[in-house]
């Protein structure tokens, strides 16, 4: 049998590469708590980003929980639930309660037409996903966020050096929040950053990912530990120095599956979005069972058993999870529902050959039949 592939493989530099950016840590001995790597990685993304505020993280979910603490906000937070469980997490975790929106059929982004609808006078927050590098609504949004004064914080995952109208797409909204899990497009192993408009936001952020210490002897909010290492930064230095490449290599994968899939009916695939610069983060695809003549479901079976991992993502709706006892009424996001129980993320990466793009396409193809 063919080699197993899997979802997606983690970039990483050379070995020489990254010795070579970790020896100075013998040096010094400083491993953690913003020593020199952070700094550095910190300077080279914003860069990267075109922001002029951001703050490091431990990780992406963290760079959304603190977010939300350093607005010290109360009540309902309008937010998607086609969205990885960190999203929702987030703003339970603050004790705020989540007000699901449905989403747009075509981007699986929050359907921002619909968000006035849902606003009340608890609502203090907007928290929309630019679900795999699609871009929101950000007009429409940021629209309503100001006719209502609510603050906006984008869940900024997938979106990892992406622009929108030529501006870095960490410069929407209040805040913008990035993973760098190893399973995303750029990696800091594990590794978030926030980006931001109030300089503000970033004192209370330096504050809260250390325990709210403020100085040796003030200890001035309830924070937590989430602070980013030097070998998760130094990780993350040297994988920026190849990311262009790597999205490069990901839009060729993406370009190929577009052409043996796209014509095939009941398959669909997101149109790329107009004055965007794509990530080519995931390669989703919507399976029309009736018209395509096999479901999501026999579809995700098969390629397992060729040896295939794609992944129903995102699946279950974060509406239904189980830690949520049936709180949320999973009917009031129709379209959501709709698209998690026929989309399917194919494998995606950067070193991915057009050998197994096509293996993973004729095991596709084939399920018509
Ligand atoms: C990965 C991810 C997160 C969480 O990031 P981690 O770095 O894994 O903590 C949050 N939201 C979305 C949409 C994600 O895909």
């Amino acid at each position: 049998m063919a080699d197993t592939i899997l979802v997606t493989r983690s970039s990483m530099p050379s070995l020489d590469e990254y010795v070579e950016e970790i020896k100075t840590i013998w040096d010094t001995h400083w491993l953690t708590n913003m020593g020199p790597k952070h700094n550095e990685f910190a300077e080279k993304l914003k860069e990267y980003l075109g922001v002029d505020y951001i703050e490091l993280l431990v990780n992406g979910h963290m760079a959304l929980e603190l977010t939300i603490q350093a607005m010290n906000l109360k009540g309902e937070v309008i937010t998607t639930p086609f969205t990885f469980a960190s999203t929702t997490h987030a703003i339970v975790r603050n004790g705020l309660t989540p007000v699901f929106c449905d989403i747009e059929p075509d981007t699986y982004t929050i359907n921002a037409e619909q968000i006035e609808s849902l606003i009340t006078d608890r609502t203090c927050l907007i928290l929309p996903v630019h679900v795999y590098g699609n871009i929101c609504n950000i007009e429409k949004i940021e629209a309503v966020a100001k006719k209502y004064e609510l603050k906006v914080i984008y869940d900024a995952a997938h979106t990892f050096g992406e622009t929108y109208q030529g501006k870095g797409i960490g410069t929407y909204g209040d805040a913008s929040c990035f993973s760098f899990h190893a399973t995303k497009v750029f990696n800091s192993i594990e590794g978030g950053a926030v980006c931001f408009r109030d300089a503000r936001l970033g004192d209370a952020l330096w504050d809260l990912k250390n325990f709210g210490i403020h100085g040796p002897e003030e200890i001035a909010a309830v924070g937590a530990n989430a602070k980013m290492n030097e070998f998760c930064a130094a990780m993350g230095i040297c994988n920026l120095r190849h990311i262009d490449e790597e999205i490069a290599k990901r839009k060729m994968v993406a370009l190929r599956y577009r052409e043996r899939l796209s014509d095939t009916p009941g398959i669909k695939i997101s149109k790329e979005q107009k004055n965007v610069t794509p990530n080519y983060a995931y390669f989703p695809i919507v399976i029309d069972e009736n018209m395509f003549g096999a479901s999501r479901s026999e579809v995700f079976s098969r390629l397992e058993k060729e040896g295939v991992g794609a992944r129903k993502y995102f699946y279950p709706l974060t509406n239904t999870f189980s830690a949520f006892h049936g709180r949320y009424d999973v009917e009031k996001t129709p379209v959501a529902l709709h698209i998690s129980k026929r989309i399917l993320s194919l494998p995606i990466y950067a070193d991915l050959e057009m050998k197994d793009v096509d293996r993973i396409c004729n095991v596709i193809l084939e399920c018509k039949i």
